[in-house]
């Protein structure tokens, strides 16, 4: 990622800036993205490593994607897998060197907690979950103490011990920090800082059944890796005096400070993981990689690159207020990206045949066109044209309105890259659906360019009917209709809002032949249609299947304004 531009500094830069000039930690920097590996990464995740990423890249630092792997049992290993690839993937960077898990800290972890145990500084509670809640007070009551709280050390050290070493039962006992059970600031309230949880884990096994609670492991994990700047979202603001709280009571350890962002929230798009799994877990959309999901790998299958994600999160900057991102923004990144990259190509989606009468029977010739006006060393290619073409139905009208500039009976049309043609009739079968558009061409607008004799104002796309290939095309709108789908003021369950026309299957298209060696991934311009990008998972050598990525210009604006 070299696009840093020299616009204005956000607030973190400032901070990491002042940093700097103060001469802290000899001028070195380093961050992290900390996913839970507990489901697939979404676009909010691409903002959080676009930004940490982005200052290490910036600032000559440090980047390491560590999993904050503490919670056995909602955890997998299919989601680190995705995890990594996805990372990579935004960063374009192999990270292999860069990646920890914080569960090979726990025993560091652990000897942190004893060290705090035999300061009088943590204890075991016996109380149970609910007993807790139903204890912790108001903002004028203190949370009722737990006995443990008055304690030797010994006395808590030894039960900690046998905590650890399996002589309890999930729920039973707690480690807890001892801190203010007064405090305004409930997250001080004496906080659990490990919980005991009888599972597997992906990495350690059968090893522990104590399992240290996201506020205690997270800086912990911060100083291990001497990361300087930590920087989460908003919600964890209230939670940062227990992070400097932990560090504070610990002696001799590398000293991360924790800052926060506003996360990203996208208009017409849900974000919460669990409200992702269920999408897959209820057959609502294929997967975690549906290129209707805003997931990573969703948008990667859809067609959107690492670029224009990087490019849009660079858009919408890093502040310090919560706000919801029109989604159109991230469109218009990932259009204007498609616009300078990808080659052009002709396809039909909806095909009709044109036969041009006065063509020679048995002729094919080589049509050369433009890969890419945006960029000229992509060159042209050739493409066969002959007597019979598809055209798009909706390019030919038997009786059009005003001002319909394409094909209809007398009117003269460019096609593209090729010839003028004027439409001399149509055929129709017995059920008066139209199966042919009849039409002459005109021999001396060869390389359809502009003709000083005569201008014709319509353009329209073909594909030659002998050396077609079949395609299938997935065209796709937004997944929901509500522009806050999950507004929490909103009683109705957000699945009300899903989009029942999300997708729209097209199982015979017609494409020009240069596309059958398109690579899985690629991304194409379809002139006058919109992006699409070759599927990687459904494409057979006979069929390619090709994903809708965006269409040419914004148009959903214009339909909503007139809806
Ligand atoms: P959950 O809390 O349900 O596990 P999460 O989205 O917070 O979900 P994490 O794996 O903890 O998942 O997130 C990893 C990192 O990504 C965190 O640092 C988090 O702050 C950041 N992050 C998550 N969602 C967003 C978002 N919408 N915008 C920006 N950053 C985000
Ligand atoms: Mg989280």
């Amino acid at each position: 990622m070299s696009e840093n531009s020299e616009t204005r500094l956000n607030f973190i830069e400032q901070i990491i800036e002042h940093d700097l000039k103060e001469g802290k930690n000899n001028g070195r920097i380093a961050t992290r993205f900390p996913p839970e590996p507990n489901g697939f990464l979404h676009i909010g995740h691409a903002k959080s490593i676009c930004l940490n990423y982005g200052l290490a890249k910036k600032y000559g630092g440090e980047f390491v994607l560590r999993f904050d792997d503490t919670n056995p049992s909602k955890e997998e290993t299919q989601y680190v897998e995705s995890i990594i690839e996805d990372v990579q993937w935004i960063t374009g960077e192999d990270l292999s060197n860069q990646i920890r898990y914080a569960s090979d800290y726990f025993d560091q972890m652990y000897s942190w907690a004893e060290e705090l145990i035999k300061k009088n500084k943590a204890y075991i509670c016996n109380q149970t979950p609910d007993e807790m809640r139903d204890n912790r007070g108001t903002p004028s009551i203190p949370m009722r103490p737990s006995e443990g709280r008055e304690f030797s050390p010994d006395k808590n050290l030894d039960i900690f011990r046998r905590m650890k070493a399996g002589e309890f039962n999930e729920g039973e006992l707690t480690l807890r920090a001892k801190i203010d059970l007064a405090s305004p600031n409930f997250n001080l309230r004496d906080p659990v800082m490990y919980r005991i949880i009888k599972a597997n884990h992906h990495r350690t096994g059968n090893k522990w059944c104590i399992y240290p609670m996201y506020d205690w492991a997270h800086g912990l994990e911060d100083s291990i890796e001497h990361i300087t700047h930590s920087i989460c979202t908003l919600e964890f603001e209230h939670h940062r005096p227990l992070y400097d709280w932990f560090l504070d009571n610990l002696d001799n350890i590398w000293r991360p400070y924790q800052y926060e962002f506003a996360r990203l929230n996208l208009t017409y798009t849900v974000m919460s993981k669990r409200k992702l799994l269920e999408l897959v877990k209820s057959g609502l959309t294929t997967g975690w990689n549906d290129p209707l999901m805003p997931t990573i790998c969703g948008f990667r299958r859809r067609g959107y690159t690492p670029e224009a994600i990087r490019a849009f999160c660079r858009e919408i900057g890093v502040a310090k207020m919560n706000s919801n991102i029109d989604v159109i923004k991230l469109e218009n990144a990932i259009r204007e990206n498609l616009n300078k990259h990808a080659l052009r190509r002709m396809g039909v989606l909806h095909p009709i045949k044109l036969l041009i009468e006065n063509y020679p029977d048995n002729q094919t010739e080589q049509i050369e066109a433009i890969n890419n006006p945006e960029n000229e060393t992509d060159g042209t290619r050739m493409i066969p044209f002959s007597k019979t073409l598809y055209i798009e139905n909706d390019d030919f009208m038997e009786n059009p309105p005003k001002k319909y500039f394409r094909l209809s009976v007398g009117r003269e049309v460019r096609l593209r890259y090729a010839y003028y043609v004027t439409c001399t009739g149509f055929d129709k079968d017995t059920n008066g659906n139209i199966t042919q558009v009849r039409c002459t061409y005109d021999p001396t607008t060869r390389g359809g360019t502009s003709d000083d004799r005569r201008k014709v104002q319509g353009t329209i796309h073909w594909v030659d009917v002998n050396n077609a290939i079949n395609a299938e095309i997935r065209l796709y709108e937004r997944l929901f209709l509500k522009e806050n789908p999950d507004d929490p003021q909103d009683p109705t369950d957000y699945k009300a809002y899903l989009n029942p026309h999300a997708i729209e299957i097209i199982h015979d298209a017609k494409l020009e032949p240069s596309l059958s060696n398109a690579a899985p991934e690629q991304r194409f311009q379809f002139e006058r249609i919109g992006y699409f990008c070759k599927d990687n998972i459904d494409s057979t050598p006979d069929k390619p299947v090709f994903n809708h990525t965006v269409s040419l210009r914004d148009s959903w604006a214009k339909i909503e304004k007139k809806n």
